[in-house]
C-alpha cells in the first residue's frame, strides 16, 4: 500500500502510522541537559514542506545515528517518532508538539541531488530594535553576512570563545560572541570560510550591552551556515554592491562605536525611570530620560581604563597591559567617572556616567579630575553647576553587586546624548529653563564652550584655581603624552572643526550618529584608541 505522507500539523500525540517529509533546518550540538542527573541531548529543527517547524531531540546512545545521518538542509522521510508537548524554549511557530527520535525510529533518505530551498519563515529582529532586547531574556532570530571573525580566545582551559561581526540589510554592524561548542563547531567552520562573507541564521541569541551592544550565544541558540533560502540571491547582490561601504564600516569599527550601535531612540522607546527600575526582574537595560545633577559625596571622578574595550583597570597610564576582560594587549586610558542623579517626572536614579559622555557635559579633562583630587581641589560645585544645565537621553544598565555581604543595585550609562545632540529629535519632556544654554549654543559649542559662557560659569576664585589646574595638566600632557577623551583645556584655543557646526537638523538618525562619530575626534589628541585612528584615517 502506498504511505500516506502528512504534513507536520497533522501530526499531535498518539498518532500512528505517519510519515512526515521532512528536511532539517538545523543540527543542535551533542549537549548535556540542566537536569540532575544530566542527559546527553542533540536538538534538530526540521520543517516540512508546508513550512511548519518541528523541534526534534534524542538522547545518550541513541544521538550517535541521528548525529551522522541528519545533515542540515537534507530531506528525509521521518515516521512514527515519539510525540510529546513542545518544551516552551525551542518551540517554534504554531505547532505545540516536538518529537523525540530513538533507534526504533524509521527516518528514510529522500534521494533528490539538490534539496529546495527552506520553505519555512524566521522571524527576524532588526538591528535597529536590539536595544529592546538588551540584558533581557527575550532572546532573538537575526540574519547577516559574517564579515570578520576574530581569533579564539581562551579565558580557562574549559572556556573558549571567539567574536564574529556581522552586517545585515540595514548596514548596521554587530559583534557576535561564539562561546564554547559554538566556537569549536560553527566558529571554526565560519573561520574557515570567512573570505566568502558567508550568510548566518542566529536562532535564539542574547543581546547584551557588553562591548555597547553585542551579540552572544546562549546554551538553547542555535546558528544556521550558509541556508539556502528562497531570497538568497537578492540579498547577496545587495551584499555584493555595498561591499565596499561595509568594508569601510569594518574599518572604522562601528560594531563598538555607541553612536552607530545607539542612536538617538524614538519617544515611544524611552521609558519612565520608574518603570526601568521596576523591570529589573525581565530586562536590565533601556532608554530613560530627565535632568542631571551631581551625586555628592565622592572624591574621586577619574579612573584608569583599558583603551580598548574600557574595562576599569588599577594601572598607570604609560603602562601596556594583557587586559583580562578583552584579553588585548592595550594602553591604558584615564576616563572621567562621574556619578549623576538622573531625574524625570516618575523618579530618580543615581548612576554612573563615564568616558566621551561624561566629558561633554563637564568643563574638565579626565587629567584635570585626577590633578583637581590629587592637589585636593574641590570641584564638586562646578562639576554640578555644569551638569544642572542639561537633560539627557540615555540608555542605562542595572546590575546587582555584592557589597558587604548585600546586593547592591548599580546603575551605569552605556549611551548618553545631551539636548543639543538632538536638536532634530524634539525631546518629550520638558526642559527647565537653563538646559536652553546648551541647546542654544548647539552642539559643537556644547564641546568647546566660547570664552564668554565660560567666564560666565566661574566664580573668579574658581577661575584661578581651575586655571592652576589647567597649567599644571598641559604640563603634564606635554610629558606623558597620554590622555583620551576631549581636549578642552580652559587655556587651549578655541577650536571649532568644520563638521561639527550644527547642520543637522533635517539628517536622519543614521547620518547624525555617524557624523556625529566623526565629531568625537578631537583635535590635537597626541594618542588617540584604535577606533578612533580608523576613523580618523576615514576621513
Ligand atoms: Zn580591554
Amino acid at each position: 500500500m502506498l504511505r500516506h505522507i502528512s504534513s507536520v500539523l497533522d501530526i499531535q500525540k498518539g498518532a500512528e502510522k505517519w510519515t512526515v517529509l521532512a528536511q532539517v533546518v538545523h543540527k543542535g550540538h551533542n549537549q548535556l541537559t540542566r537536569e540532575v542527573p544530566p542527559r546527553r541531548i542533540m536538538r534538530f529543527l526540521l520543517t516540512d514542506t508546508e513550512g511548519t517547524k518541528v523541534s526534534v531531540v534524542t538522547y545518550e546512545q541513541h544521538i550517535k545515528i541521528f548525529n551522522k545521518f541528519l545533515q542540515p538542509y537534507q530531506r528525509y522521510y521521518v515516521s512514527n517518532a515519539i510525540v510529546v508537548p513542545a518544551d516552551p524554549t525551542y518551540r517554534v511557530g504554531s505547532y505545540e508538539c516536538s518529537w523525540i527520535l530513538n533507534y526504533k525510529i524509521l527516518i528514510e533518505n529522500y534521494a533528490e541531488p539538490v534539496p529546495p530551498m527552506l520553505p519555512c519563515i524566521f522571524e527576524l529582529t532588526n538591528f535597529s530594535d536590539l536595544h529592546k532586547y538588551a540584558d533581557s531574556d527575550n532572546l532573538c532570530n537575526i540574519r547577516g553576512f559574517v564579515i570578520h571573525a576574530f581569533p579564539v580566545k581562551q579565558a580557562d582551559p574549559d572556556c573558549t570563545s571567539r567574536d564574529i561581526i556581522i552586517v545585515n540589510e540595514e548596514k548596521k554592524l554587530m559583534l557576535m560572541t561564539l562561546w564554547n561548542e559554538f566556537e569549536h563547531d560553527e566558529g571554526i567552520k565560519i573561520a574557515d570560510m570567512i573570505s566568502t562573507a558567508p550568510l548566518i541564521i542566529a536562532l535564539r541569541v542574547k543581546v547584551t550591552t557588553f562591548n555597547t551592544l553585542s551579540f552572544t550565544t546562549r546554551y538553547s541558540s542555535g546558528i544556521l551556515i550558509s541556508p539556502p533560502l528562497p531570497d538568497d540571491l537578492s540579498f547577496k547582490q545587495w551584499f555584493t554592491l555595498n561591499k565596499e561601504e561595509i568594508q569601510n564600516l569594518l574599518n572604522a569599527k562601528t560594531y563598538s562605536d555607541a553612536n552607530c550601535l545607539l542612536p538617538p531612540p524614538n519617544e515611544e522607546d524611552i521609558k519612565a525611570i520608574s518603570t526601568f527600575q521596576a523591570s529589573f526582574p525581565i530586562q536590565k537595560a533601556a532608554w530613560v530620560q530627565g535632568t542631571v545633577k551631581l551625586a555628592y559625596g565622592f572624591t574621586k571622578y577619574w579612573t584608569t581604563a583599558c583603551v580598548n574595550c574600557h574595562k576599569i583597570v588599577n594601572a598607570d597610564i604609560d603602562w601596556i597591559i594583557h587586559c583580562p576582560l578583552c584579553k588585548q594587549q592595550s594602553e591604558v586610558e584615564l576616563r572621567a567617572r562621574i556619578p549623576i542623579i538622573i531625574t524625570d517626572p516618575s523618579s530618580s536614579i543615581h548612576c554612573i556616567i563615564s568616558g566621551e559622555d561624561a566629558e561633554k557635559m563637564i568643563e574638565f579633562t579626565p587629567l584635570q579630575l585626577k590633578q583637581a583630587q590629587e592637589d585636593g581641589f574641590g570641584i564638586d560645585t562646578e562639576l554640578n553647576d555644569a551638569l544642572k544645565k542639561y537633560t539627557v537621553v540615555c540608555f542605562l544598565k542595572s546590575y546587582e553587586t555584592l557589597f558587604q555581604g548585600q546586593l547592591q543595585r548599580k546603575n551605569t550609562v552605556i549611551k548618553a546624548y545631551i539636548a543639543a545632540e538632538l536638536s532634530h529629535h524634539p525631546l518629550p519632556l520638558a526642559l527647565p529653563e537653563n538646559t536652553q544654554v546648551s541647546s542654544a549654543l548647539g552642539s559643537s559649542s556644547a564641546r568647546y564652550p566660547e570664552k564668554s559662557s565660560k567666564d560666565q560659569m566661574f566664580t573668579p576664585t574658581t577661575k584661578l584655581v581651575l586655571e592652576e589646574i589647567a597649567g599644571a595638566s598641559s604640563y603634564k600632557e606635554g610629558q606623558t603624552s597620554t590622555t583620551s577623551g576631549a581636549k578642552r583645556s580652559l587655556d587651549f584655543p578655541e577650536y571649532l572643526p568644520a563638521d561639527t557646526l550644527p547642520e543637522h537638523a533635517t539628517k536622519t538618525a543614521e547620518q547624525f550618529a555617524k557624523e556625529h562619530a566623526k565629531s568625537y575626534n578631537p583635535p590635537g589628541n597626541m594618542k588617540d584608541s584604535p577606533a578612533k585612528k580608523a576613523k580618523a584615517k576615514e576621513d
